[in-house]
């Protein structure tokens, strides 16, 4: 493996890390395989089940906390970001009704807007609607909270990472419809999970973060360099390996330079340059 000539970036734009999984020890990993940074998006912890905006706050800061024993103990720069996951509202609806947990949804949201004025975190995310089939009122329901996560990113000046249904064009298109009624530029509206699809025909000028599965970066460096990598690393201790695991970006950019597929400009772009454009920071 060659190595490069100067000392550059990888980042990875989504990665969760769990007090009862890894933890800190799997940014470790992701940073002795050469990861330089990551977003740590919050997710829903098994120690906090949240009824309340409150509790949505409490899950928060294990995010923040996470973050910061991260910063102490490697030398990644870590992003933040927060908000309830969109999962969270079907269960919501089951245990208080859909009107009370749209409610308490919407409230959780600017509990995050908060931690993002205060600088704890430094994005909202993840939020969208369910990749899972839920009945109409629930959709509808999702889709007003997606786009008041819109508008106050937009306030706030900060992205948003959306969690959808897999994106195809027609999802793409009505996700920037969303964004663009409220405001908010399409490149901080990041869609994570996304395919290698990178042409702004196809992804409607949203950022794309690319799941870094076999193959797909290679297939989206094909098309541009206008998109984020990711792992969605669930630190899940009940499912270990059941995901791409800490070190696949580091690896995976890695080996792409040295086979020539991805030149030193490109992943300067990709890995320094877009998450700047993207996150503001
Ligand atoms: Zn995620």
């Amino acid at each position: 493996m060659t190595a490069p000539t100067r000392p550059f970036p990888i980042f990875d734009a989504h990665m969760h890390l769990d007090p009862e999984g890894l933890g800190v020890r799997a940014a470790k990993e992701f940073e002795r395989a050469g990861g330089t940074g990551l977003v740590l998006v919050g997710k829903p912890y098994r120690s906090v089940r949240c009824s309340t905006a409150a509790d949505f706050g409490c899950s928060f800061e294990i995010t923040v906390d996470l973050a910061r024993r991260v910063r102490e103990g490697t030398g990644l720069r870590v992003l933040v970001a927060v908000g309830p996951h969109p999962a969270e509202l079907p269960r919501l609806s089951g245990e208080l009704g859909l009107e009370r947990a749209e409610r308490v949804m919407l409230d959780a949201l600017e509990t995050a807007a908060s931690f993002v004025r205060e600088g704890k975190a430094h994005a909202l995310g993840e939020v969208g609607r369910p990749h899972f089939d839920v009945p109409p009122d629930q959709w509808e329901a999702s889709n007003g909270i997606m786009s008041e996560g819109m508008r106050l990113a937009r306030e706030l000046g900060c992205a948003i990472i959306l969690h959808t249904e897999s994106a195809t064009p027609g999802v793409f298109a009505e996700l920037a419809g969303l964004a663009r009624r409220a405001g908010l530029p399409l490149d901080r509206t990041v869609k994570h999970f996304s395919p290698p699809v990178i042409g702004l025909a196809e992804n409607a000028g949203l950022f794309p973060s690319v799941l870094a599965g076999k193959g797909a970066v290679e297939k989206a460096l094909a098309q541009g360099t206008r998109f984020l990598v990711e792992t969605d690393y669930i630190d899940d201790p009940r499912r270990p390996g059941a995901v791409l695991g800490p070190a696949t970006v580091p690896r995976r950019t890695l080996d792409l330079l040295a086979r020539g597929v991805l030149s030193e400009e490109a992943a300067f772009v990709i890995h320094g340059d877009n998450p700047r454009k993207v996150f503001g920071q």
